[in-house]
């Protein structure tokens, strides 16, 4: 079957996205350039184009550092969380205490009124932390050889837990700090927080003989603070986008919408929104309409073909899926009749496929797995590490399996079913995340 995918065009969405464009945090102005690029692009293709407009609350840090003052002075390059905590200009000081992890068991009284060394909090517990009042946190990363990590700290909900100073340092520094014994350390953290404006940006390609039947095919296009995001997620969008050209040209028996979801990485919020606005408008439509036989969006909406981080000239490629075995099935069979090999894994991916799922429409999640994802997050998600070539292996696989399960089938393969076990893990997993489910 030939392929219209072309892996050249793809790459220079990337440029444009994470190259000319740069950082693009969900509310920041970058965004908003983005968002103005994507829907540009779609509009010029002849799509029916649509945003999902929607407000943030987000922050950035205007100011960072971290002194050791005890019992040596030392100075350490820092990556501040604009919304988990703030300090005045001179910061605090206090003493230092290192507890492995977050878990339950590692909280005690002992780091009430103390800065917390550990490398990562757990959202679950900050109910916990409420309660003993440590000073702040110093987040270690888990690898080596990576910068610290841009996030916001940003709670669920925007519920208050508390005001807690943090940053995260690299690993060789928090190996460094812990030999030394540092004992005591002041932290600055000056941040800015407000609400900001997002947006999805929807694109629909109407089906030709099924155009009840939709399936969405989309990736973020949101960054964390101050990354260039070019594999998290420029490549991802950059294929959607392609994908988009390339079906327009074929056209589909099925309703095809080609989403650039927003702000996926402050909590999946754009796809969050879109299940949440799908399930409410399903459920008024049921009590208002005595025809049950009447479908709603949600009943039509079929499948969520998710892509998130992609690009990496030197990788192996994975799929998610959340859905029924067929669906599995479908990429496992093509993957060895087309030669290019997928790791298909039924798991939940932390991406904007699982809360479409979560409202029972299966996803399938494809991404490119790579040694530069420890990277993901940091300054160093770079576009040197990607190639169109990457991209046309996995945009061409994702277009034959589209258009042969999807656009061209004669009936729609996939029952719209989440088997029980993979629906307690997304349940589980926004457990984890204090997150409700939409
Ligand atoms: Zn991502």
């Amino acid at each position: 079957m030939k392929t219209l995918f072309d892996g050249g065009k793809a790459f220079k969405h990337i440029e444009k996205l994470a190259v000319d464009i740069g950082a693009r945090p969900g509310g920041s102005p970058e965004d908003k350039r983005a968002a103005e690029y994507i829907k540009g692009y779609f509009e010029g293709l002849g799509l029916d184009v649509s945003l999902q407009e929607f407000e943030i609350e987000t922050g950035y840090c205007t100011n960072q550092s971290l002194e050791i003052t005890a019992p040596y002075k030392a100075s350490i390059s820092c990556s501040g969380l604009s919304m988990i905590g703030k300090t005045e200009p001179e910061g605090i000081e206090g003493e230092l205490i290192h507890i492995e992890t977050t878990d339950e068991e590692y909280l005690t009284p002992e780091i009430t009124g103390k800065i917390v060394i550990t490398n990562r909090l757990q959202r679950k517990n900050l109910d916990l932390v409420k309660k003993l009042k440590p000073l702040g946190f110093i987040f270690i990363e888990a690898y080596p050889r990576v910068l610290p990590k841009h996030f916001w700290g940003n709670y669920p909900q925007n519920k208050d837990y508390g005001n807690y100073p943090s940053m995260r340092i690299s690993f060789e520094d928090g190996l460094k700090l812990l030999k030394k014994g540092a004992s005591k350390a002041r932290i600055v953290v000056e941040a800015e927080r407000g609400k900001k404006k997002t947006q999805t940006i929807i694109a629909e390609l109407k089906g030709s003989t099924h155009p009840d039947e939709i399936v969405l095919v989309g990736g973020h296009y949101d960054t964390v603070p101050n990354v260039r995001g070019a594999s998290d997620n420029a490549g991802g969008t950059s294929i959607a986008m392609e994908l988009a050209r390339v079906f327009k040209e074929k056209g589909s028996k099925r309703t095809l919408r080609f989403i650039a979801w927003g702000s996926e990485e402050m909590g999946l919020d754009g796809s969050n929104l879109y299940a949440k606005k799908l399930k409410e408008e399903d459920k008024k439509a049921k009590e208002a309409d005595k025809d049950k036989d009447a479908k709603t969006e949600l009943d039509m909406v079929k499948l969520s073909v998710n892509l998130d981080v992609h690009g990496a000239m030197i990788g192996t490629n994975v799929a998610s899926i959340l859905g029924p075995p067929m669906l599995t099935h479908s990429i496992k069979l093509l993957s060895k009749e087309q030669g290019t090999v997928f790791d298909v894994k039924e798991s939940v991916y932390s991406s904007d496929g699982t809360p479409l799922s979560a409202i029972g429409v299966p996803s399938a999640s494809f991404s490119r797995k790579s040694g530069i994802d420890i990277m993901m997050h940091s300054v160093e998600d770079v576009i040197e590490y990607l190639s169109p070539d990457a991209l046309a292996l996995h945009g061409e696989f994702v277009e034959t399996w589209m258009t042969r399960y999807v656009s061209e089938a004669a009936a729609f393969p996939f029952e719209k079913e989440i088997p029980e076990k993979l629906m307690k893990e997304i349940k589980d997993y926004y457990k984890a995340w204090k997150s409700p489910l939409p």
